[in-house]
């Protein structure tokens, strides 16, 4: 009988994982693995603000896939996937077609932008390590250009964050750290930079705990960022943009707006015919999408409703990782024909968000709330364990974070 060929579309949190595992589980004589990925290197989204702001090295966040899938057992290709054909079993790529007999989507996420006005043009978003190196680089440019222009344009200094969720609010963290070391590398003045928070809501990180909200706006304030909460960003402009607040239209010159304030699943789960709410597949409790028994979806791709509340669970980098269990599981018993498949049951153990190297705040395990250094290393903690998992000991050695107290 014909090998099952397992196609997994994206080299994400739970893409890899879903590869890793199953070289584990599988040998190579029950299936053929192949691993499809954009570029030949998986990189750490949680860890993409930093390299945005200039804080993180991005070789630090990116790992070559090479060095953690064994490519013996799992057959890399980089490639683009353009669109799935399930009825057909079939996957088209940017340079060529695969074939299926069991499939995992890990996509991942897009920026949503909601139709605004100019944000797809003129503002930047935190999606992969071009993206992120692509504003580092900007800020930097603005910086050399206010210095260079006779004419001062403080535009260039004003650098507008959309949006207070946890992926905003950790990008202003890491902005309020790098911007004196960017002051005093370009001569520049530290009270004259601005670094501005647009939140529609009344309160950055709007749902999470009040006293480590008002903890992280105050942590962020006090080292210079300043926030507009209840407005409400109308229009992205090269050189400015526009919000309103209280029914009143204001500017503000900027060239730097970074938009952190919208994700959908990636649209080629749409665009391939899947049924899906609001973009992403509303997975069976064994993560297969509802009319196709050979597909799984996983991640940010992959849509799970929290039965207590009837609401969706949020995506996050954790989910991600605990379904690679089960989608990994439930491909070894297809392809072993053992049986049952396991249901994956969301197992939150909370979150922590960084406010910059030294500062940080959690809600973990049972609402323990976390703020300051026992916070930050915390998070060390999460994203130290998540290497380890990966890629073992070497792994968490090369590309770790040891760094508590600077
Ligand atoms: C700045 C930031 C900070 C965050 N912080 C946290 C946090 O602290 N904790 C947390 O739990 N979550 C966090 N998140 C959310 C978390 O990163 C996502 O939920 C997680 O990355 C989803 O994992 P995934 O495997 O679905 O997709 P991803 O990790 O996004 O991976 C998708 C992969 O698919 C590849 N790909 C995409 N399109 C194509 C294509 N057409 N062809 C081929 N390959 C393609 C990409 O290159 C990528 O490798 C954060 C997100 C951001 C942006």
């Amino acid at each position: 009988m014909k090998k099952p060929d397992i196609v997994i579309l994206g080299a994400g949190y739970g893409g890899i994982m879903t590869a890793v595992k199953l070289q584990k589980k599988l040998n190579m004589n029950e299936a053929t693995i192949t691993l499809v990925n954009k570029y030949d290197y998986h990189y750490q989204t949680t860890w993409l603000h930093e390299n945005a702001a200039g804080t993180l090295h991005h070789d630090r966040t990116r790992i070559p896939i090479k060095d953690v899938v064994d490519t013996d057992k799992v057959h890399f290709v980089m490639d683009t996937v353009v669109s799935i054909k399930p009825e057909k079993k079939k996957v088209k790529l940017e340079n060529g077609e695969l074939y299926y007999d069991i499939l995992v989507i890990g996509l991942g996420f897009e920026t949503a932008t909601f139709g605004i006005p100019g944000l797809k043009e003129n503002a930047f978003t935190i999606e992969n390590i071009n993206s992120a190196r692509l504003i580092k680089d900007h800020l930097e440019y603005n910086f050399a250009m206010y210095q260079y222009e006779d004419e001062k344009n403080h535009g260039r200094l004003n650098i507008v964050v959309g949006g207070g969720g946890f992926t905003g609010v950790g990008y202003l963290g890491e902005l309020a750290n790098r911007i004196p070391a960017l002051c005093e590398e370009y001569d520049i003045n530290k009270s004259i930079v601005r670094i501005i928070n647009i939140e529609g809501e009344s309160t950055v990180l709007p749902g999470f705990d009040p006293q480590l909200t008002e903890y992280a706006m105050s942590s962020l304030e006090s080292r210079g960022v300043e926030f507009i909460t209840g407005a409400v960003l109308k229009e992205c402009k090269p050189d400015r943009i526009i919000y309103e607040k209280d029914g009143r239209e204001m500017e503000i010159p900027t060239y730097t707006t970074v938009w952190a304030a919208g994700v959908r699943a990636n649209t080629i789960v749409e665009e391939s015919g899947f049924e899906h709410n609001h973009g992403k597949i509303e997975v069976r409790h064994d993560l297969r999408a509802p009319d196709y028994d050979d597909v799984f979806a996983i991640g940010d791709c992959a849509l799970i409703i929290d039965e207590k509340t009837d609401s969706p669970y949020p995506s996050t980098a954790q989910m991600a990782v605990q379904q690679s269990e089960t989608v990994a599981h439930n491909i070894m018993s297809l392809v072993q024909e053992t049986g049952e498949l396991d249901e994956y049951k969301p197992h939150l153990l909370g979150t922590v968000t960084s406010l910059g190297n030294n500062d940080a705040i959690g809600d973990v395990l049972n609402n323990r709330k976390m703020f300051g250094m026992k916070a930050v290393i915390m998070k060390k903690i999460i994203d130290n364990r998540y290497l380890l998992k990966l890629g073992g000991v070497g792994l968490l050695m090369r590309k770790g974070k040891f760094n508590i107290f600077y």
